[in-house]
């Protein structure tokens, strides 16, 4: 699944380093980005509202501005070559603005269709790829009655929802009216609460022409919505894992995607359905950095230059852990300190990575580290070990 053929590639058109590339949005993806461009020998212009985003600490020029700035849009369409995205949220029209005169992957209609459950949803049911029984919703009478076998459910908003927010089970009628006020009457998807064998995704990367190389599909488990551990090679059925695989290249091609993306799957009696398409490089993919020949990030830079891609070839099992806020310890005062984290670091498997946000907040993600190993069992050993040692999920 992971060979690909380079056909196509245009040397005229390659942009090379030194040349300065473009993101929007300063987090930890943008932080991974810029430091997988630099390491290739590019400049990159970040484009962030927060003064201390990750990204932009890290970058050689920050444009700290809002991303629907046309002023700083446009200094940054004059400064970059190519620009892409780590923000799922931002804007279509700013995409689309840069897109007049600077070349922007993935575009402005694929970021789109991802960014809003609706429009994904439909996108994903009418290209015949199979998804959770959902209705949308647009008004209260749109909300089923408890006749209906969409129940139980969760109701999701359709726009700006990320790691399980914007979400809520509900029961019943009642209960799902209930949260639909919640949600200010946004829209939203009121989407059938599977029982789920287990939960996988993939990561891909694909280019102008077409060509598509996929990362091995990562086997996922989930706390309170948020991405707690990915394990990649994914345990359970190799046929599922490869039809995962299968399906995410449906997914980019139907698309006619261009850039990286995660596609994120339940299983569910055995049989995969799509729950949702990041139109970036995704958490799932973060075991590639220490894992694979070419990580998630520096696809992404290849991608959007041009560039052939690189092998994703797996050599070695990961096992990747989240590091949220809550495993940030409070002393006897109430303050704020730091993990033990010689307890990681005394593991020679480890990789760490933390992404130098300031406040540890409850839920937010504050680093992860990768533990690999050649036997994929010993992986989850020492890092569930690790996990139980930094109190995390506790
Ligand atoms: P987010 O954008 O927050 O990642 P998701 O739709 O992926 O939103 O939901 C987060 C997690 O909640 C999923 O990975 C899964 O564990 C659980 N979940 C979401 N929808 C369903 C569903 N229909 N049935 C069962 N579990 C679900
Ligand atoms: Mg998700």
């Amino acid at each position: 699944m992971q060979n690909i053929i380079h056909k196509n590639i245009d040397p005229q058109s390659v942009i090379l380093p030194p040349a300065m590339l473009g993101m929007l949005g300063g987090g930890q993806l943008g932080r991974f980005f810029v430091i997988a461009a630099h390491e290739m020998g590019y400049r990159v212009t970040v484009l962030d509202p927060d003064a201390n985003s990750p990204a932009g600490k890290i970058a050689d020029v920050h444009i700290c501005a809002a991303f629907d700035d046309k002023e700083a849009l446009k200094a940054m369409a004059s400064a970059c070559e190519a620009i892409s995205t780590e923000f799922e949220n931002v804007p279509a029209d700013t995409l689309s603005f840069l897109a007049q005169t600077t070349s922007v992957r993935p575009s402005a209609q694929s970021v789109a269709i991802a960014q809003h459950r609706v429009s994904e949803k439909n996108f994903l049911k009418e290209s015949g790829l199979p998804v959770a029984p959902y209705v949308v919703i647009n008004a209260e009478a749109d909300v089923p009655d408890d006749a209906s076998d969409i129940y139980p459910a969760i109701l999701k908003v359709a726009r700006f929802g990320y790691d399980g927010k914007g979400q809520a089970r509900v029961k019943n009628l009642e209960e799902a009216q209930l949260a639909y006020s919640q949600f200010s009457r946004e829209e939203c998807v009121l989407e059938k609460m599977l029982k789920l064998d287990y939960e996988v995704s993939v990561v891909l990367a694909r280019d102008a022409h077409g060509n598509v190389a996929t990362f091995p599909t990562s086997e996922n488990s989930h706390l309170n919505g948020i991405l707690d551990v990915s394990i990649v090679p994914a345990r359970g059925s190799d046929a599922v894992s490869y039809q995962a695989q299968k399906l995410a290249i449906s997914v980019a091609e139907k698309l006619n995607y261009t850039g990286v993306m995660g596609v994120e799957f339940f299983v569910c009696n055995g049989e995969l359905l799509v729950n949702e398409i990041a139109p970036r490089p995704h958490n799932s993919g973060h075991y590639t950095i220490d894992a694979c020949v070419t990580n998630q990030f520096e696809q992404q830079v290849r991608v959007m230059t041009g560039l052939p891609l690189g092998s994703s070839r797996q050599h070695s099992s990961a096992v990747m852990v989240n590091l949220l806020g809550d495993v940030w310890p409070t002393d006897a005062t109430g303050a704020q300190t730091e993990p033990d984290w010689l307890k990681a670091f005394n593991n020679a498997q480890l990789k760490m990575h933390l992404y130098g946000k300031h406040e540890a907040r409850a839920g937010r993600k504050m680093g992860h580290y990768t533990v690999i190993n050649a036997s994929r069992d010993e992986a989850i050993k020492q890092a569930m070990q690790i996990r139980v040692e930094l109190n995390i999920g506790s």
